[in-house]
């Protein structure tokens, strides 16, 4: 397994729109038009976007989909796995995820979210278990840092 990009997850993620609308119908949740074409906007974002930044670029490209749902949908999504929350620099930004435990690493100039293919604190989290016989249930870690293309405008400026 590698690391994949946002653009490139968002590329295979447009394929699954289906599925991820078959999830939402399965919560209970109505597919109407707009919140098919809510959901296929969403997992087409390449880096990561607070829910202002989505309301106005939602806005711009003339997509009418009510706040209400616009909120809703993403916590649906964020509950299903679909979306993670990020940290961009002070603000909680959302990345289009997949679901299942990994990590990011974002850049703190672009946006663009990197998901790690493994966790890295899995043996260090088995050791500390043994250790001090608690049994761990969740952690966190957030990483952040300049992406390539990034750190190559830093120096062109
Ligand atoms: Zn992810
Ligand atoms: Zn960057
Ligand atoms: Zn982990």
């Amino acid at each position: 397994m590698r690391e994949t990009t946002g653009r490139e997850q968002a590329l295979s993620e447009e394929a699954e729109v289906a599925g991820v609308l078959a999830d939402l119908a399965d919560q209970g949740y109505a597919i109407t038009g707009q919140r098919r074409a809510l959901v296929s906007y969403v997992l087409a974002l390449p880096g990561c976007f607070t829910s202002s930044q989505l309301l106005s670029s939602l806005h711009s490209d003339r997509i009418h989909v009510g706040r209400a749902t616009v909120f809703r949908t993403l916590e649906l999504l964020e509950r299903l796995g679909y979306l993670s929350r990020v940290a961009e620099g002070e603000r909680s930004a959302y990345a289009v995820c997949k679901p299942g435990h990994h990590h990011h690493l974002v850049c703190s100039g672009c946006g663009q979210v990197l998901h790690l293919a493994d966790c890295p604190m899995s043996d260090l989290l088995a050791q500390l278990e043994q250790r001090t016989g608690y049994r761990i249930e969740r952690h966190q870690l957030e990483i952040a840092g300049l992406c390539p293309e990034c750190q190559q405008s830093e120096v062109q400026s």
